[in-house]
């Protein structure tokens, strides 16, 4: 799990991750092969370059649908990068709430786009939970 904590401590410049657990449908063939076992499911930390293509077929729907689905709707996502609280779970005790695709990247400290940005490197977590809905967290990475 080594590039797992490189990733998430931000010494990974222009990689992606994707995480799946393993109550999700299993990864096509190409996925598995550089899929590492993580927490609970399976996970890619590659070059964007590498792996956008792979990681856009992989999750539901493809990145660009799935970024903006989450943008909506704001839930808390462990820096771990496996899990969450899902902004539905409080409504509905009776389901379980696990994610089961998350899509992450991080966005290098950028001081003329103000705010959180120029803080520091910033993680983007987007995530599909098993109740179907969509959300996303951002945080400086090593703040949370
Ligand atoms: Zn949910």
């Amino acid at each position: 799990m080594q590039s797992h904590e490189q990733f998430i401590a931000g010494n990974r410049p222009g990689h992606i991750m994707l995480f799946q657990h393993e109550n999700a449908t299993s990864l096509p063939d190409d996925a598995s092969k550089v899929a590492k076992n993580a927490a609970e499911g399976k996970m890619i930390i590659q070059p964007a370059v590498m792996a956008r293509d792979l990681i856009d077929k992989v999750l539901v729907p493809n990145i660009s649908q799935f970024t903006e689905l989450s943008q909506k709707r704001q839930g808390n996502i462990e820096p771990y990068l496996t899990s969450g609280d899902c902004p539905e779970a409080n409504s509905n005790h009776d389901e379980d709430h696990i994610i089961e695709q998350l899509f992450a990247f991080v966005q290098p400290k950028h001081n003329s786009l103000g705010g959180i940005y120029a803080d520091g490197d910033v993680m983007h977590a987007y995530a599909r939970c098993s109740c179907q809905v969509h959300y996303s967290d951002r945080w400086v990475i090593a703040s949370k």
